[in-house]
C-alpha cells in the first residue's frame, strides 16, 4: 500500500505569527481527529519558520517541508540553503522543481536532478514537481513533456533511490486558477507517469511510488481526486492556508 499524502505548499505567504497559529491548528486537528493512518500530512512552510515550527510537531502523522534547497553541501552560495542545513533544522521533506521555480528562477531539469540527488544523499524525501502548460496540453504534447521531466529529473536514480521519491503532478494551468484538472484528466496523467516509471524500473517499483496531484485542490474536490487509483494525495497551495480546510483535505481519503 503506497503512502498517501496531504501536502501543503504555503509558498511566500503568512507572517511568522500567522504561520505559527496555522501550523499548530493543523497539527492539533490531525492528532485529535480521525485521519486515515496511511496518510502523511506535510506542511511546506517558508524557510525562516522551519526550525521553530518543526518543534511544534506533536504527532508522527505530521512532517515539515522546505520549499527549496541548493544541491551543494556548503560554500559560497549567498542566500541558499543546503540539504544538511535543512535536516539540522528538523526538515524531512523538500519540495523541488515547482513550476514557479522553474519559470521565475530559471531552474533547469539538470539543476533539479542535482537537487534530487542531494536530498536523497542527505536522507530526506524530495517532493518532485512536474506538469505542463496549457499550450502544451492544447498541442497534445503534455504526456511526452511530463514524462520527459521525469526522465531528466529522476532516471539517474537506482530503483532503491527512486522509491524514496514522492512525485507531484501539477498542471500549470490548474495552479492558483481555481480550474482543477478533472479527476479523469489527473488519473490519466498519473497512470501514464506510473507506466513511464515502470518502463525503466519495472511495475513493482512503479507501484510503490506516491504520485500526488496539485492544482486548485480544495476540500470539495479532494475526495473525488483521491479516490482515483493512481492519485496518492495532493500538493495543496491556497487551500493549505486554512487549517480546517486543509485538515478536511487530509481526511478526504477513501
Ligand atoms: P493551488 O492549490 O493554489 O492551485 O497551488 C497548487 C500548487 O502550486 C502547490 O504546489
Amino acid at each position: 500500500m503506497r503512502t498517501k499524502y496531504a501536502a501543503g505548499n504555503w509558498k511566500m505567504n503568512l507572517t511568522f505569527e500567522e504561520g505559527q497559529i496555522l501550523f499548530s491548528e493543523v497539527t492539533n486537528m490531525v492528532k485529535d481527529e480521525v485521519v486515515n493512518p496511511n496518510v502523511k500530512v506535510v506542511m511546506g512552510v517558508p524557510a525562516p519558520y522551519l526550525s521553530s515550527f518543526s518543534k511544534l510537531i506533536n504527532t508522527d502523522k505530521v512532517s515539515i517541508a522546505a520549499q527549496n534547497c541548493h544541491p551543494e553541501a556548503s560554500g559560497a552560495f549567498t542566500g541558499e540553503m543546503s540539504v544538511g542545513m535543512l535536516a539540522s533544522a528538523g526538515v524531512d521533506h523538500i519540495i523541488i522543481g515547482h513550476s514557479e521555480r522553474r519559470e521565475y528562477f530559471n531552474e533547469s531539469d539538470e539543476f533539479i536532478a542535482a537537487k534530487v540527488n542531494a536530498i536523497l544523499a542527505g536522507g530526506l524525501t524530495p517532493i518532485f514537481c512536474c506538469g505542463e502548460t496549457l499550450e502544451q496540453r492544447e498541442a497534445g504534447i503534455h504526456f511526452d513533456f511530463v514524462k520527459g521531466q521525469l526522465t531528466k529529473g529522476l532516471f539517474q536514480l537506482s530503483a532503491e533511490e527512486l522509491q524514496k521519491v514522492v512525485i507531484a503532478y501539477e498542471p500549470i494551468w490548474a495552479i492558483g486558477t481555481g480550474v482543477t484538472a478533472s479527476s479523469d484528466q489527473a488519473q490519466e496523467m498519473h497512470k501514464a507517469l506510473r507506466a513511464h516509471l515502470a518502463s525503466k524500473y519495472g511495475a513493482d517499483v512503479a507501484a510503490n511510488i506516491s504520485i500526488l496531484y496539485g492544482g486548485s485542490v480544495k476540500p470539495g474536490n479532494a475526495g473525488e481526486l483521491f479516490a482515483q487509483p493512481d492519485i496518492d494525495g495532493g500538493l495543496v497551495g491556497g487551500a493549505s492556508l486554512d487549517s480546517r480546510g486543509f485538515t478536511d483535505i487530509a481526511k478526504a481519503f477513501p
